[in-house]
């Protein structure tokens, strides 16, 4: 059963939503907090207005096993992005903003949709600039039946103080842990402080879920799991990434190091991002993962 369930409609519910909504008067969902109002349309860092602008929504079979699992992940791509990679693969939609806006009431019947057609789960890829309505949007879809567990697909770069507002409405927190140094957080993306945010707010991932828990037939339904992306030139990183995980959080979390990297958007202009990585970088990086005893999840 999905945590919201539990304390739906209770008065500490209804003031959590309320709470997150007036953030837009002052936006600070994110570690930008660029302190615009979204109310009255103002725009920041993000570039995301007061509706949430939807790229696409569909039952996603491509995600890691247990998140896909037979019927697919409910997946819904909002647009717009607080990090704003070089090498950013959507950037159509995290950059130029492809995508339709909707109210919060067209989300709740994308949620109910994704229901009825049989998905595991709410899949919310890059929500952090959209969290108030996204909530309001659960709070209608949930009055007409809305039931499913919901993952948090994030790019890493967030602030502690709002993960933990997400205690008890979260189940599956998805994030990438994309950098290890701030040095390439700046060069590669514009997350300043991107170390210390990141790894602040997956500790607290993993206070409130914990490791990845899977139902008999192996669907997660509450739990960490961490994407790694493994860039060119960078093991470093991998290794920063992997000494993290297995000292600060646990071998329970699951990882899914990925490999497949390939220049997009401007990573043409930054070297040695211009280019996919080799074999042998991608074995050093599986090899770390190894090294530090991180035995659960998948190398894709
Ligand atoms: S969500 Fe957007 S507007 Fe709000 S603090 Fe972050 S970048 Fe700024």
């Amino acid at each position: 059963m999905a945590s919201y369930l539990k304390w739906y409609n209770s008065p500490e519910w209804n003031k959590r939503i309320e709470a997150f909504s007036r953030r837009l008067e002052s936006c600070d969902l994110c570690p930008h907090k660029c302190g615009v109002n979204r109310l009255e349309e103002e725009k920041g860092f993000c570039r995301a207005g007061l509706r949430p602008r939807v790229a696409s929504w569909n039952p996603h079979r491509g995600e890691e096993p247990p998140v896909s699992g037979v019927r697919g992940s409910g997946t819904i791509f909002l647009s717009h992005c607080t990090l704003r990679c070089v090498y950013c693969q959507n950037y159509s939609l995290s950059q130029l903003g492809e995508g339709k806006e909707v109210p919060p009431s067209t989300l709740a019947d994308y949620y109910l949709q994704l229901q009825q057609i049989g998905c595991h789960n709410l899949n919310l890829v890059t929500p952090t600039h959209y969290l108030p309505q996204l909530l309001k949007a659960l709070d209608l879809a949930i009055e007409k039946g809305f039931s499913l567990p919901i993952v948090y697909n994030t790019s890493g770069y967030e602030r502690k103080e709002i993960i933990s507002e997400l205690e008890g409405i979260v189940d599956i927190y998805m994030p990438d842990l994309r950098y290890c140094s701030n040095q390439c957080a700046s060069q590669f993306s514009e997350g300043e402080g991107y170390v210390e945010n990141s790894q602040a707010a997956l500790k607290e991932m993993y206070r409130q879920v914990g490791g990845l828990q899977c139902d008999a037939s192996g669907i997660a339904y509450r739990g960490l799991l961490i994407r790694h992306l493994v860039l060119p030139g960078h093991i470093s990183e991998s290794k920063k990434a992997m000494a993290f995980i297995s000292d600060e959080l646990g071998s329970d979390v699951y990882i899914s190091l990925m490999k497949q990297y390939f220049p997009a958007y401007k990573a043409a202009e930054y070297s040695p991002l211009n280019r996919m990585i080799t074999s042998q970088e991608f074995e050093e990086a599986r090899q770390w993962m190894e090294k530090y005893n991180l035995s659960s999840g998948w190398v894709q």
